[in-house]
């Protein structure tokens, strides 16, 4: 029995390291997740700037219509002027030519304006871009750290379940079938060590007779407190 119990140490130690894959490779996966999201948020960033020239560009040109139209309204005003009769007719086109060519003045400083904010925008898309091109080559760069990596690990895994079948044909079906039973509820502690005469799995003492069937080794022993099966830890570990 003892050749078992030293086999389910060893198993649940195999069954351990094959469990611990899981967050080893979501860790490395997260690296390609995390630089796809940086690559994603520039070009989000480049998305929204060109939304903005756009949204300045239409201000511009509605600024360019009515600009058009001011100058029409002047030569209107212009033509009215040389039929003018009366002072008052006179006066009172020279004030809606005042107006027209304030609002004029007021047209073109909003298209300098406008124009400067869209070159401003399409500067910053530019470096965006180069960000993008140098982001987009760190992806592959990490894409392709990570697939060998992922390779490596798949590798290491192969190598542990070649182990463990290798290991469990030596086993007889019935001590599998606990150890299975247990690792259900318990996990990675179905086979926790006793040091101190205490389980390592619940840290609770166990009673004497436990203890020194433990031990002896001669059977399969489970905590009284927890149901873990139990084991003598070897000086050395
Ligand atoms: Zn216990």
């Amino acid at each position: 029995m003892k050749q078992y119990i030293s086999q389910l140490v060893e198993l649940a130690k195999i069954d351990k390291k094959i469990d611990d894959f899981g967050p080893k490779i979501e860790n490395i996966e997260q690296k390609l997740k995390k630089a796809a999201q940086e690559k994603r948020s520039i070009e989000q960033m480049i998305e929204q700037l060109k939304n903005e020239i756009q949204e300045c560009e239409l201000k511009k040109s509605k600024n360019e219509l009515h600009l058009k139209e001011l100058s029409e309204k002047l030569a209107d005003i212009e033509k009215k002027s040389a039929q003018v009769k009366t002072e008052k007719e006179l006066k009172a086109l020279q004030l809606e030519e005042d107006i027209a060519k304030e609002q004029i003045n007021f047209a073109n400083e909003e298209i300098a304006r406008l124009e400067n904010i869209c070159e401003t925008k399409q500067d910053e898309i530019k470096s965006f871009e180069e960000r993008l091109q140098e982001s987009e080559e760190q992806y592959k760069k990490i894409e392709d750290e990570v697939k060998q990596e992922l390779q490596e690990l798949e590798n290491e895994r192969e190598k542990l379940f070649q182990m463990k079948s290798e290991l469990i044909a030596k086993i007889p079906k019935q001590i599998l079938v606990f150890y299975e039973k247990i690792r259900r509820w318990a996990g990675n502690t179905a086979v926790v060590p006793v040091k101190k005469q205490a389980c390592m799995g619940c840290f609770m003492k166990i009673n004497d007779k436990t203890y020194a069937s433990v031990i002896k080794g001669e059977e399969i022993t489970t905590c009284p407190h927890c149901g873990r099966i139990l084991y003598l830890e070897e000086e050395n570990e």
